[in-house]
């Protein structure tokens, strides 16, 4: 018998299935000593505290969503006056002399893009919201101010009761046309509508509207004024310092100014959100009586700690703290006239 040892193909086949199999183990080791390396360098000189996912991931790790501090009595909030009850974040459940009205409702566990296979990816919540959606009044308005991710939860708005009239600016029909809403009412800056007897008032802010970096749409983002029998509020739009909402407020006065406090940190930022003295010289510009600060403690969205957007504002109203900022807390209701 001549000719060379060959071996079986079978046994050719599983050397070349050895070599790749190998190769990829190496691969697999040096990403991981690669992504360890770089973690060590980012924890030892700080950075990995400033990377803001980084903190959402790192704050979820160590702890669980806490429940919210207060759980607010809706049965208190009606009558003859304006009365608002902090559910968390930017959404806030008002009422004005009967009249409820939710803003940038934000329901989800989560905040962010929705993908097919692993749901939202974005930052979690570090508070359940204030009242579930089961336990919300009948509403009448739900009033959006922009589409950014964490004021516009996409999927507790479809789980959302259909009754109320969807309150938008403009150039958001792409994300209203799924949600089911049959009453849509879009509202540009300047312009007015009524809406079950409550009359409101759109207006601009210094920010943006479109949802992500990526896209090319261009989305509308509103601050409002909302008024029903001679009690009004001021509801603004996340936004840098500026000095409309004193211009807005001589022609319109409002009994209380909603500010978003919050996401100031890094210093960027500060083009499109303000810090807690901004928010204060804004809100006494519009000569309310009663500021009711929230946006803040519910996402980690930005660097500052979370306590920090509250504190900074105490300290920057001083004496006048007490009497004139009246929720603190996530769950917290303010009555008018108390
Ligand atoms: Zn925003
Ligand atoms: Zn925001």
């Amino acid at each position: 018998m001549t000719g060379d040892f060959i071996s079986p193909p079978s046994l050719k086949g599983r050397a070349a299935l050895r070599r790749i199999v190998k190769r990829i183990m190496a691969l697999v080791v040096f990403t991981l000593v690669v992504v360890i390396l770089l973690a060590v360098t980012l924890a030892a000189t700080g950075w990995f505290r400033r990377i803001i996912p980084f903190r959402g991931v790192a704050h979820e790790i160590a702890h669980p969503i806490s429940p919210a501090r207060l759980t607010p009595d809706i049965k208190t909030m009606t009558g003859d006056r304006i009365s608002a009850a902090w559910i968390g974040h930017a959404t806030l459940l008002i009422n004005i002399r009967g009249k409820w009205i939710l803003t940038d409702p934000a329901f989800s566990e989560r905040v962010g893009v929705e993908t097919p296979w692993i749901g939202v990816i974005g930052q979690r919540r570090i508070v359940e919201p204030a009242l579930s959606m089961e336990q919300l009044p009948k509403l009448d308005i739900i009033a959006i101010t922009h589409a950014h991710m964490d004021h516009m939860d996409l999927p507790a708005l479809r789980k959302l009761p259909k009754d109320a009239t969807l309150l938008v600016p403009n150039g958001l029909e792409d994300l209203t046309a799924g949600l089911g809403f049959s009453k849509i009412e879009e509202i540009r800056w300047g312009e007015e509508r009524e809406i079950e007897g409550v009359k409101i008032y759109a207006f601009g802010a210094r920010h943006w509207g479109e949802r992500t970096p990526w896209e090319k749409k261009t989305r509308g983002y509103n601050s409002y004024v909302f008024s029903n029998g001679g009690k009004s509020l001021l509801f603004a739009s996340d936004t840098a310092y500026t000095d409309v909402f004193g211009a807005v407020t001589k022609q319109r006065p409002v009994d209380a100014a909603v500010f978003n406090l919050g996401a100031y940190e890094p210093k960027w930022f500060r083009q499109a959100h303000s810090t807690s003295a901004d928010v204060w010289k804004m809100f006494k510009q519009t000569g309310a009586k009663t500021l009711l600060p929230i946006h803040w403690g519910t996402f980690i969205i930005s660097q500052e700690t979370i306590d920090d957007p509250m504190l900074w504002l105490r300290a920057e109203a001083g004496a006048e703290f007490d009497g004139t900022v009246k929720i603190r807390y996530i769950g917290e209701v303010w009555r008018g006239g108390e």
